[in-house]
């Protein structure tokens, strides 16, 4: 009795100390956050969800940065891909030439999530002349979001959406010499773009700079823009509410860009990068609910080498630890363009047969999906 006492007690205050501050964020949402010693924390259904029903809805970024080979093709603001009609119709920063504007109102805008602040002008200065630290693509985009999140620690007037951001996984306790070996590679390239003429702009203690980027590195989605009827990988956003979602290679949410595109968005390639998380199955209460981190479309071994690189844990989902996973079609979920980059279509759950049918978030084309009982027993555990 006293044990049971002591082992209740134990459970409450660590459910309190590693949820109490979240749970607030999610009000209104059909979610709760749960916690385990050994799991961390995770989200389930607060009660019954149905397939395709809207979990969190108008998911604006914490901050939003544009890949830097895109740049000269996707605003910075609006990250809409330039059309070819309207290029006339493009600004650029006349300090660096380093951000590129559909219009002059993306220009003047001064959204935080998106700000191109003095200090990253001054850093991306530094790209125009050639760089002694090697980087590629992603280390440019991962140091404009670091200063964007710095940017939005000393300027937002909502401090809590910073101390949120802190409070999200880094998974820094299983990083190996390879990863640290990587971060330093980071960690010298925002040296090298700091410059010798702006010395001091990034006076942050290297401490405080790592423990940012770590949450960043585990955190990021990737933003898709149009540019025509073609979805390119274009920049990279933080959503505070979403990355609370654990991942699953059969995962029972998605996050979409925006809900089904009007015909209007889709002609000004306006998709934007609001996000939705749905469901793409009925739910039970208390079931856990997952994202995907990755394409589902690979081999096990292949996911699971991906997440083991960039989120340093084993996948031990549904589809991980079945033998045959590899031989079960996960096609009969997605888009069926295979050239497409959709991956899991969306259940319609307009389509009065309880989302019978689902649509592809990036193509819009339609299939019908595999029952939620058929689901169910898609995927099994190996003895
Ligand atoms: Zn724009
Ligand atoms: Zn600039
Ligand atoms: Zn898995
Ligand atoms: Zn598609």
């Amino acid at each position: 009795m006293m044990n049971e006492f002591l082992q209740n007690e134990s459970t409450n205050s660590s459910l309190d100390s590693h949820c109490e501050e979240i749970l607030p964020l999610f009000e209104g949402a059909p979610v709760t956050v749960k916690y385990a010693p050994g799991q961390g924390r995770y989200m389930v259904a607060a009660r019954h969800i149905s397939s395709g029903e809207i979990i969190l809805e108008n998911e604006v970024p914490f901050v939003a940065a544009v890949m830097f080979s895109s740049r000269k093709n996707v605003c910075n603001t609006c990250q809409t891909h330039f059309k070819e009609s309207s290029r006339h119709n493009v600004k650029c920063c006349s300090t660096c030439q380093q951000v590129y504007y559909c219009s002059y109102e993306c220009k003047a805008s001064h959204r935080l999530d998106t700000y191109h602040s003095a200090l990253e002008c001054s850093v991306l200065q530094q790209l125009n002349s050639p760089l002694r630290v090697q980087y590629d693509d992603d280390d440019i985009l991962i140091a404009k979001l670091l200063i964007r999140i710095i940017c939005a620690r000393d300027r937002d007037p909502d401090p809590t959406r910073f101390a949120t951001f802190m409070l999200l996984s880094d998974h820094v306790l299983d990083y190996d010499e390879k990863k640290w070996e990587e971060m330093n590679i980071l960690w010298e390239l925002l040296r090298e773009l700091e410059g010798e003429e702006h010395q001091g702009v990034f006076s942050e203690p290297k401490d405080e700079v790592m423990g940012i980027l770590s949450k960043i590195r585990s955190n990021f989605f990737g933003v898709w823009s149009m540019s025509g009827k073609q979805a390119v990988w274009s920049g990279a956003s933080i959503y505070l509410r979403c990355s609370f979602f654990n991942h699953s290679c059969f995962p029972n949410c998605l996050v979409a860009q925006e809900s089904k595109p009007t015909q209007q968005q889709l002609d000004r390639n306006n998709v934007g990068a609001i996000f939705t998380v749905r469901s793409v199955c009925d739910i039970e209460e208390g079931e856990e609910l997952c994202l995907s981190y990755v394409p589902l479309d690979q081999p096990t071994q292949r996911r699971r080498a991906h997440l083991a690189t960039n989120w340093m844990f084993t996948c031990q989902c549904v589809r991980c630890v079945d033998a045959d996973a590899d031989a079960k079609p996960i096609n009969a979920f997605c888009c069926p363009d295979r050239k497409c980059a959709g991956g899991l279509l969306v259940p319609d759950c307009e389509d009065g047969e309880g989302g019978k049918t689902g649509w592809c978030r990036i193509c819009n084309s339609s299939a019908t999906l595999p029952t939620s009982d058929e689901r169910r027993v898609w995927f099994k555990p190996t003895e």
